[in-house]
This record gives C-alpha cells, sequence and structure tokens, in this order.
C-alpha cells in the first residue's frame, strides 16, 4: 500500500510540474516578446559599438524605452563581464533599484542576488556570482570608501542622471576622478614591462610588485538620462558623445482646468472618478506628493468605490512610493484583473524611475515634495512646491507610451507657462555635511576646488565644514581626524548620528543611543489615524517620558523586544512570531513597517559598530546619563527658551515650536532648554524628536562650542 500512495503522490506532483513548467514557459515567451518589443532592441549592436569605442558615453531615451533594464543585459552578452567583473547601475531611488533588479532577474530567468542584483542602504541583495548589479547611487559611493578604484567594475552606469540628486552629482565627479587613476594605473602597469627585463635591482622588483597590484582595466562611464538635454553631461565628460534613442511616444491630449484648483487632492479624487465613468479602458496614475497623501487618497477611493451604481466596471488602487515595502512594492506592475480599472497612487518616482505598464490616463495635479535646506539657519523644509516643466512633460508622457492617452493637468494653461523649466539640482540645495566627510574620507580635501558639475554655494560649503570640525570629525587643518572622522565616514548614517554612536561609547550608553538612532532612521513610528486619535495618544502615552521622545522611542523599542523574546522563548515559528508583533503595533497605535525597518536598521548598525571595536554598554535605567549624552552628541541642536517663552535655536536665533507629535508638546511646564534632531518648516517653523536637558551640562559636554557662562 505505501508503496502505491507513493506513486499516487508523484503522478500528480509530475501533473502539477508539467502545468507549471507550461505556465513558467509561457509567460517566457510573453516577457521575451516584450523585450524585443522595447524600442533600445533594435539599436543593441550599435550601442555596444559605442560602448566599446567610448570610455564616457551619454544615452538620453525616452522613459519607457529599456535603457534600465536592457543596456546592462546588452553589455553583459557583449562579453563586459568576463574576469568575475561587474556592472554597476546606480538609481536615486531604493524603490527603483529593487524593482528593476526584479525585474531583471525575471527576464534572466536566473533567482534575485544571483547574476542579477541589488544593494541598497541596509540591504544587499548580491553574491559572488553576481554580474549585474543595481544598486543606489549613494551605495557606490560608500563602495569607493572601501576600493578607491571601484576595481570589480567594468563599467559603471550611472542612471536617471537628470534627476541630479546630491548623490549623482558627486558621484559623477568622483567617477571621472576613477576612471582618469585607472588608465593611468595602466599607463604604470605597462611601464612596469619594462622593469620586469632588469629584476635584479630590488628596488624595481617591489615597484613592479605594486605594479601588478594595481592591474586595472579601463572604467567605461555610461551616464543615462531621461531629459532631451545632453549638453551639461556632455560638456562636463570634455566633450562626451551623446547617442538618443528614439521611443515610441503616441499623442497625448492634455486637458487643463479653467480656473486654479484650491484644493488639489479633491480635485484628483473627482478626476480619478471621472475618468473611471466616462473614459474606455485604460489604466489611470495620478502624481501625488508622499506616502501620507497617498494612503489617505486610497482610503478614500474604496469609500467612494461603494457608492458606485451596481453593475458598473470596479477599481482597483496600487500605491508606491519610496517606503513601501518590498514585497508591495511589485504589486504596481501586476495586471488589473479583468473588468477592472486600476488607479496608480505614486510620488514622483513614477516620473522616470520606474516605467508602469497599461496607464493611459494621467492627472497631474502639479505638485512635488521637496526638501530644501539653509546653511546659515539649519532649517531644513519639507515643503509641496510646484514641479517644473520639465516634470510636468515627463508626467504626461507617461499616458502615451502604448497609445494615445490624455493627461488631465490640474492647473491652468498659463499656470503650466508659469513654471519654472527644470529642477535645482539637489546640491544647491541640501546640507552638505555628509558629502564633506565622504570627500573627505575618500582623499579628497579641497572641498572647494571639487570638480562639481554644479557648486555648491562657499556658504554651504564652510558652514558643513564648521559643522564636522564641531564634531570633531576633522582635525584643525581641516583633514579627517583618526579615529573619530574614519569612524564616522564608515557609518552608513547622517554624520550627526555617527558621532551620537561615538559618543555614546564613551558614555556607556551604546545600546541605548544604537537604538535610538535606528528608530530615528525611519519613518514615523507612531501611528495616529485621523479617526482614533484618542485612542492613539492614550496608547503613545504608554511609552511616553516626561523627559522626551527620545526615551520614548527606547521605551517603544524595547517593548517590542519583549514581546518578541516571549513568542521567541515560547519557540512559536517565525511567521506566527512577526504576526505577533503585528498584532502588538496595532493595538500599541505603532507603525508595524517602520519599527520592523527600525529592527534591520538596528541589527546592522550594530554589526558596524562592533566591527569598530566600539563597547556596547548600557546604562540601564540612568536616563540621566542617556540624556547628558545627548546633549554631548547633539549640541548643534539645542533651542531654549527665552522670556517671551517662545524657543529660539543657539545656533541661530531661530524662533521654533516644538511639535504637535512630541511627547513634550503638552508638558507642563514647558523645558526650559531642548536638543532635537529635527528642524522642519511645515505649516511653521517645528522642532521634532526633542528632549530636556539642562543648559549647565552645555559648557561641560561641548566646551568647543558652549564657553563656559561666567
Ligand atoms: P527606461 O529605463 O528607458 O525608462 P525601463 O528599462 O525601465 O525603461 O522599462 C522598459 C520596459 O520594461 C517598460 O515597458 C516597462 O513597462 C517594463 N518593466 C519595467 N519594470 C517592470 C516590472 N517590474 N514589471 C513589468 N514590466 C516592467
Ligand atoms: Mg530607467
Amino acid at each position: 500500500v505505501p508503496n502505491n500512495v507513493s506513486t499516487q503522490n508523484q503522478q500528480s506532483g509530475g501533473g502539477r510540474k508539467t502545468q507549471d513548467d507550461r505556465r513558467n514557459q509561457q509567460s517566457r515567451q510573453w516577457i521575451l516578446q516584450q523585450r524585443k518589443s522595447l524600442p533600445v532592441a533594435s539599436v543593441e549592436k550599435w550601442i555596444v559599438e559605442e560602448v566599446k569605442k567610448n570610455d564616457t558615453l551619454i544615452v538620453v531615451g525616452e522613459t519607457g524605452s529599456g535603457k534600465t533594464t536592457q543596456l546592462p543585459q546588452f553589455l553583459y552578452n557583449a562579453g563586459f563581464c568576463h574576469d568575475g567583473r561587474v556592472i554597476g547601475i546606480t538609481q536615486p531611488r531604493r524603490v527603483a533599484a529593487v524593482t528593476v533588479a526584479k525585474r531583471v532577474a525575471e527576464e534572466c530567468n536566473v533567482e534575485l542576488g544571483q547574476k542579477v542584483g541589488y544593494s541598497i542602504r541596509f540591504e544587499d541583495v548580491t553574491s559572488s556570482s553576481t554580474r549585474i548589479k543595481y544598486m543606489t547611487d549613494g551605495l557606490l559611493l560608500r563602495e569607493a570608501l572601501l576600493d578607491a578604484y571601484l576595481s570589480k567594475y567594468s563599467i559603471i552606469i550611472v542612471d536617471e542622471a537628470h534627476e541630479r540628486t546630491v548623490h549623482t552629482d558627486v558621484l559623477l565627479g568622483l567617477l571621472k576622478n576613477v576612471q582618469l587613476a585607472r588608465s593611468n594605473s595602466i599607463v604604470k602597469q605597462h611601464n612596469c614591462g619594462d622593469v620586469d627585463n632588469n629584476t635584479q635591482n630590488h628596488n624595481q622588483t617591489s615597484t613592479l610588485r605594486a605594479c601588478q597590484a594595481l592591474k586595472y582595466t579601463p572604467l567605461k562611464l555610461i551616464i543615462m538620462s531621461a531629459s532631451l538635454d545632453a549638453r551639461g553631461f556632455s560638456e562636463y565628460f570634455g566633450g562626451a558623445k551623446a547617442v538618443y534613442v528614439q521611443g515610441r511616444q503616441y499623442p497625448v491630449e492634455i486637458l487643463y482646468t479653467y480656473q486654479p484648483e484650491k484644493d488639489y487632492p479633491d480635485a484628483t479624487l473627482i478626476t480619478i472618478f471621472q475618468i473611471h465613468i466616462e473614459e474606455g479602458p485604460g489604466d489611470i496614475l495620478a502624481f501625488l506628493t508622499g506616502q501620507e497623501e497617498i494612503e489617505s487618497m486610497d482610503r478614500l477611493i474604496h469609500e467612494r468605490v461603494r457608492q458606485l451604481p451596481e453593475g458598473s466596471n470596479k477599481l482597483i488602487t496600487a500605491p508606491i512610493h519610496s517606503s513601501l515595502p518590498s514585497e508591495q512594492q511589485m504589486n504596481v506592475f501586476k495586471p488589473a484583473p479583468s473588468g477592472f480599472r486600476k488607479v496608480i497612487l505614486a510620488t514622483n518616482i513614477a516620473e522616470t524611475s520606474v516605467t508602469i505598464p497599461g496607464i493611459k490616463y494621467v492627472i497631474d495635479p502639479g505638485w512635488v515634495k521637496v526638501r530644501s535646506y539653509n546653511p546659515v539657519t539649519g532649517m531644513e523644509s519639507l515643503t509641496i512646491s510646484e514641479i517644473s516643466k520639465a516634470q510636468a512633460l515627463q508626467r504626461s508622457g507617461r499616458a502615451g507610451r502604448e497609445g494615445p492617452g490624455k493627461c488631465f493637468r490640474l492647473y491652468t494653461e498659463s499656470a503650466f507657462s508659469e513654471l519654472k523649466d527644470s529642477t535645482v539640482p539637489e546640491i544647491k540645495r541640501c546640507n552638505l555635511a555628509n558629502v564633506v566627510l565622504q570627500l573627505k574620507a575618500l582623499g579628497i580635501d579641497d572641498i572647494l576646488g571639487f570638480d562639481f558639475m554644479e557648486k555648491p554655494s562657499r556658504t554651504a560649503i564652510v558652514k558643513s565644514l564648521e559643522q564636522l570640525l564641531l564634531q570633531g570629525a576633522l582635525t584643525d587643518d581641516c583633514k579627517l581626524s583618526d579615529p573619530v572622522g574614519h569612524q564616522m565616514a564608515r557609518l552608513p548614517l547622517d554624520p550627526m548620528y555617527s558621532k551620537a554612536l561615538i559618543v555614546a561609547s564613551e558614555f556607556k550608553c551604546l545600546e541605548e543611543m544604537l537604538i535610538a538612532v535606528s528608530m530615528l532612521s525611519v519613518e514615523s513610528i507612531f501611528y495616529s489615524p485621523r479617526d482614533k486619535m484618542e485612542e492613539a495618544n492614550a496608547a503613545k502615552k504608554r511609552f511616553s517620558s516626561p523627559e522626551g521622545d527620545h526615551i520614548a522611542l527606547v521605551n517603544v523599542y524595547r517593548a517590542s523586544a519583549e514581546c518578541l523574546e516571549k513568542r521567541n522563548n515560547a519557540k512559536m515559528k517565525e511567521k506566527a512570531v512577526e504576526k505577533a508583533l503585528n498584532k502588538w503595533c496595532r493595538e500599541n497605535f505603532i507603525n508595524y513597517r517602520a519599527l520592523r525597518h527600525a529592527r534591520d536598521v538596528h541589527s546592522q548598525i550594530k554589526g558596524h559598530v562592533e566591527h569598530m571595536g566600539l563597547v556596547l554598554s548600557s546604562c540601564g535605567d540612568d536616563m540621566l546619563q542617556f540624556r547628558r549624552c545627548l546633549t554631548a552628541s547633539f549640541f548643534l541642536n539645542v533651542a531654549r527658551r527665552g522670556p517671551d517663552r517662545s524657543y529660539r535655536t543657539t545656533a541661530s536665533g531661530q524662533s521654533v515650536h516644538i511639535h504637535p507629535s512630541s511627547v513634550l508638546s503638552e508638558i507642563k511646564p514647558k523645558p526650559d532648554c531642548i536638543i532635537f534632531n529635527e528642524l522642519v518648516y511645515t505649516t511653521q517653523n517645528y522642532v521634532r524628536n526633542v528632549t530636556r536637558i539642562d543648559p549647565l551640562w552645555l559648557p561641560e559636554l561641548a566646551p568647543q562650542y558652549y564657553a563656559a557662562e561666567s
């Protein structure tokens, strides 16, 4: 009997297998067809030839023409990965790096992390067999710290260069140097050949050995951009050749509003349903400014869908934004089930970074969330700003990829004509401390003289040098200090947080600081839905501390760890443990995704600090010690209450308010002196993540900045 059973099983298993095989084969055929029909497919040979002929090449092509997914595969097939070398492709956005890598792995029919992989901060899905590696531009900069020649790469493709993120700009300058250094090393190696003939001389033999260690091949650079104007890049790379991939763009009808819209989310919602009811089949892509807006739009759509008359077509939503968990990111690419219309709710990530098939209608309210930084006040602002003309064109273009489409611009035609032509590069509007630290760590000491494509202002550079000097990352002659500066550059964190970890190991509260920094590195941990505000506030009180937010964050982390530990001790399965954590988060109004992310960040940074030899000690319940440590770490971010009872920052005298999300916002009496981690302008100047400190600690713990008051 057992024999029979097993035969039966094998048979049915085998049946299933052939079915799966057939389905697999079908989907492979479909993918192959899709790839062949992409505009870049017809110019494969030409592009490969151009790459062979030119050390630096600029590739310009319409979004969706296949640059990001196909080019690396062409180059792989053309033999650019011989001797285990790697093709690196940088993306400004994490989500793009992940989703594209997944797609390309699928196209190559390989397991993700093998031939095709990706690497982003806190997540490395590559192996020694990875040959096509997608990564964020910031991550490649970090790799350059470990290997200044980036020697494992035969080609580096800087993708989405038109976005001009600060990392892209720094990378372009750096890659120019690396390329030069690698070709110089080849010349040297060549000269070493002569030495070979007369190896008696001891000195010369050691030179030979050094030269052999520098056996580098030239580095090919490809700069890819969706913006048609390649002149800037070409000039920057000494007149590098630019090639244009002809896109396939169908006509897109542009519709403007007659009047300016006062409430753009509301106008977006109305337009979605108007399209759904009045227009023919085809998916909708609506551009919103951020996660919260996307989530609330998602809810509103679901409410309205229920009110649709019975028998009408159905609507499903697919959100995509940078903090979407990686399992959900791919959902947006799935075709809508038959009888459904898909509404993609996206941030500007869908402008050029990811191409989603099936879109016929685009809704462009005309707004984007922009981070900007004022080096003089240290104020960072996250404001919803008007998009540029270039962005408006990219957005409308998304409607005409597969056939004629329509773009609904929720602004007037004259408003369009007044938009800026293009966006100001991020390097001109961000805090440069991180950039300066990284360049210093790369051995580039003359920051003001660095060959930036567009130079940041002198004030911004000087301010960040001052900050790093005060933090002890630089010596008096502005060299990277040993060990502090080097340690700070090694950690994949904002310099302020890196410094805090180093300080904390001296204060014997590294365990607490590690938690605080991990929790501060993710999106908001507390979650307060509008309809359950009171319950959420009550839940928050359970973790809150009269001393401030940092301790509250440590409390949340520890409570969640306890919840996990209990389950782990009970030997529950991993999935069940996660489920329990998820439930615990819901009950306590904690953002599960953010907490999960913070736990990952925690374990990664823990590895780094242990590797650096820092002592992982805890101050136990001595929160006074922890607050003193916070003061010694964040002394540049202090605000004091003046006689008029309002807070002013000590750095610039800026007037600020404690953000309503802070546990200190309701506490009375208000503390006289606080440290904070974020200074943001939303509706007014706010400080976020705030802790009460004693002003007398300042001259004691940060004498380099606060001279003792006499
Ligand atoms: P480009 O970089 O030129 O904008 P891509 O290489 O990103 O173009 O995209 C090429 C094609 O691949 C597009 O038609 C897009 O729809 C498709 N594509 C990309 N990623 C995915 C994915 N994850 N799932 C399905 N299709 C995808
Ligand atoms: Mg692309």
